[in-house]
């Protein structure tokens, strides 16, 4: 099991495995965000947060929201807004003991514009 939190400890998070990569995005918000994605299904990660603990952020298409903690400014994870992709959502292993995940293909994904990974 890989646990992550939040700075402040309000939100944290916990998955059973390791994804095979980490995926960092150059889009508008990831690039801000700084975060280092682990794709999930909802069915596959567990949160733990009071339930106005996170600001979801939707913009753009909004094909997700993400959430970042109120208190410490933090964004763990991201879930999918689109009738078809509810589960889909991914959490910030930037919010992890590196120890634990330093052995993770860290993989380049250019949302800005091929929407291609450039590996
Ligand atoms: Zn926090």
């Amino acid at each position: 099991m890989i646990k992550g939190s939040c700075h402040c400890g309000n939100v944290t998070f916990s998955v059973q495995h390791k994804p095979d990569w980490l995926t960092e995005c150059n889009c508008s918000i990831c690039r801000r965000i700084g975060a280092h994605w682990a794709h999930f299904t909802a069915q596959d990660v567990e949160i733990s947060a009071a339930p106005d603990a996170t600001i979801a952020y939707v913009q753009g298409d909004k094909l997700l929201a993400m959430h970042t903690c109120k208190q410490c400014g933090c964004t763990p994870y991201w879930v999918g807004l689109q009738p078809d992709e509810k589960s889909r959502m991914a959490v910030n292993f930037r919010m992890c003991d590196p120890d634990d995940i330093d052995d993770i293909r860290l993989r380049h994904f250019d949302g800005a514009d091929t929407w291609q990974f450039l590996d």
